[in-house]
């Protein structure tokens, strides 16, 4: 069975490229247009690597890939993003490898994924044990949380107005305990 490549991203040019690309390198490659889309993509094909953007409508990158994290540890995630160094990934954008959007060469892309698919480059990301919640810096008074353990959903009342301030609080559904940030900018 050919390996199975998840592509992650809203620009519908950016997503059939780089479906097209792993294709042409002899992998099957499926598609998702944003986090809800890519759960639902991962749990009917249970790829062997995801490829994702960070910045996405409706479920963000960083949040999918603190979902992907907890219930999918075993599945390696390259992040594609214009805002962080490859060399300095920041301890809450939960993945094994970063390439910088639109200044990495296919074959630096196709080395990380032949890296990743192999085991490698993913000691520090995956020993990682708790996964976070990013949150849209809103105007009302409570934060709607996706649980990262159940996936079910929970108001939180706002208590921070501060980005990337580091919060916690507790799964109404399941009582996990969830680390959640406040992301400034999302559509
Ligand atoms: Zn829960």
């Amino acid at each position: 069975m050919a390996v199975c490549i998840l592509v992650v991203d809203d620009e519908p040019q950016s997503r059939e490229m780089h479906a097209a690309v792993l294709g042409s390198w002899g992998y099957k490659s499926v598609v998702a247009r944003d986090g809800f889309d890519a759960l639902l993509k991962v749990a009917e094909h249970s790829p062997d690597l995801v490829v994702s953007d960070l910045r996405m409508r409706g479920m963000s990158g960083f949040e999918l890939l603190s979902v992907l994290r907890r219930r999918y540890p075993e599945i390696p995630v390259l992040c594609i993003s214009s805002e962080y160094d490859p060399l300095h990934i920041p301890p809450h954008v939960v993945c094994d490898t970063l390439l910088k959007k639109g200044s990495y060469e296919l074959a630096e892309l196709r080395a990380k994924v032949a890296e990743l698919l192999r085991g490698q480059h993913r000691a520090s990301h995956s020993k990682r044990p708790e996964a976070v919640v990013w949150l849209p810096k809103g105007r009302d008074d409570y934060y709607t949380v996706t649980c990262t353990n159940c996936l079910r959903t929970f108001p939180v009342r706002r208590t921070t107005e501060k980005e990337h301030s580091e919060e916690h609080t507790s799964c109404t559904h399941c009582q996990t305990v969830l680390t959640y940030f406040i992301e400034g900018s999302r559509a």
